[in-house]
C-alpha cells in the first residue's frame, strides 16, 4: 500500500511527523509519502520514525503554486516536488518566501476576522508548532477553539473560502517556475488533485492549461485523489500515456480533525514509485 500524499502539524495536518507515520504503519501503509506545504521540517522526524516502524518513507512536499490558464484565468496549482534535495538554495529560498508571504495573508485574514470575531494572531499561533508553515486550516482551528465553528469545514465554508470578505491570496511561485525549482533540486513534479480550482460543473479537462504545463516539464499527475472528479480519471491517465508522465493516487490526508482523507485511500502503483525514483536525483527515498 502507497500513500504518497500527507500532511503533519509542520503545515496544516493534525498529527506530528511520529504520529503520522505510526498511523500510516497501523492503516497498513508500506509505504508513505511526508509532503507537507512549502516546508521540509517534517522530514528528519518521519524519516527517523519510518526506520523504527519498519515502513518505507518519502520525503517530498506539496508546493503552493499559480498559473495563468490560456484563458486568462489565474489558478492555484498545489505541486508535489518527491526526492529534492532540501538544501537546494534556489528552492529553500523560493519556500521561504512563499512561507512568509502566507504569515502577511494570514495576518491580514485575522485582522478581517477580528472585526467580527474573537480571534486573535496570537490564538492562531497557539494552533501550531513554531516553524510550521501557516494556512488558513490553523485560522479555522482558532476559530473552532473561540467556538465560533465547530470544525475546520464550517470555518471554510462560512469564512474562509475563496470567495469571503475575510480571504486573503497569499504570493506564491509562478507553476512553471516551481517546476524548474523542483527539477533544479533534483526532485519530481506531479500535480496534485489537478481539477481542484476548476469549477464543479467541469465537463472536460483545461486541455491547454495542462499541456503547457507538460511543455514547461511536468513530471505526472495526482488522478486516483478524492477532489478529482470520475469523468476526469480516464482523461488525465490517457493524457498521462500520451506524454509519457506518470500517474498517482494518494490520500491527501492532514490527521483527524483535520480533513476527512483517510491514509490509504488511494494508492500508488510500485511501477509508479519506481519512476519517480528513477528520475529524482535530490534525495534517496528511505525503503
Ligand atoms: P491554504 O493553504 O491557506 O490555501 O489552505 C488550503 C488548505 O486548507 C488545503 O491544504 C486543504 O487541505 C485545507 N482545506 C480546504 N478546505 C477544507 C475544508 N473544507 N476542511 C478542512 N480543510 C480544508
Ligand atoms: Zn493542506
Ligand atoms: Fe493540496
Ligand atoms: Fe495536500
Amino acid at each position: 500500500m502507497i500513500d504518497l500524499h500527507a500532511h503533519t502539524n509542520c503545515s496544516d495536518g493534525k498529527d506530528t511527523p511520529t504520529e503520522l507515520v505510526a498511523n500510516a504503519k497501523a492503516q497498513g501503509v508500506s509505504v508513505l509519502a511526508i509532503t507537507d506545504h512549502d516546508t521540509t521540517i517534517g522530514w528528519d522526524e518521519a524519516i527517523v520514525a519510518a526506520g523504527s516502524q519498519g515502513i518505507g518513507l518519502v520525503p517530498g512536499i506539496e508546493v503552493s503554486t499559480r498559473a495563468l490558464t490560456p484563458e486568462g484565468r489565474g489558478v492555484s496549482v498545489h505541486m508535489l516536488a518527491y526526492l529534492p534535495d532540501p538544501n537546494n538554495l534556489a528552492l529553500s529560498e523560493a519556500l521561504e518566501m512563499t512561507r512568509e508571504s502566507r504569515i502577511l495573508r494570514a495576518k491580514e485574514m485575522v485582522r478581517r476576522l477580528a472585526e467580527d470575531y474573537p480571534i486573535s494572531w496570537e490564538l492562531v499561533l497557539e494552533q501550531l508548532p513554531k516553524g510550521s508553515t501557516i494556512g488558513r486550516p490553523a485560522l479555522a482551528d482558532a476559530l473552532v477553539s473561540a467556538g465560533v465553528v465547530p470544525d475546520r469545514s464550517s470555518a471554510f465554508e462560512s469564512m474562509l473560502h475563496r470567495n469571503s470578505r475575510y480571504y486573503v491570496s497569499e504570493k506564491t511561485l509562478e507553476t512553471a517556475k516551481a517546476i524548474s525549482l523542483i527539477h533544479g533540486a533534483g526532485g519530481v513534479a506531479i500535480m496534485a488533485h489537478p481539477l481542484i480550482d476548476f469549477p464543479g460543473s467541469l465537463k472536460d479537462l483545461p486541455i491547454a492549461h495542462f499541456e503547457s504545463l507538460i511543455a514547461a516539464g511536468l513530471d505526472g499527475f495526482e488522478v486516483d485523489h478524492r477532489s478529482v472528479p470520475k469523468f476526469a480519471k480516464p482523461r488525465l491517465r490517457d493524457l498521462a500515456l500520451k506524454h509519457n508522465l506518470i500517474v498517482t493516487g494518494s490520500s491527501d490526508y492532514h490527521g483527524v480533525g483535520g480533513k476527512e482523507n483517510l491514509l490509504g485511500e488511494n494508492q500508488t502503483s510500485q511501477e509508479m514509485l519506481d519512476r519517480i525514483i528513477d528520475q529524482a536525483s535530490g534525495v534517496e527515498a528511505f525503503l
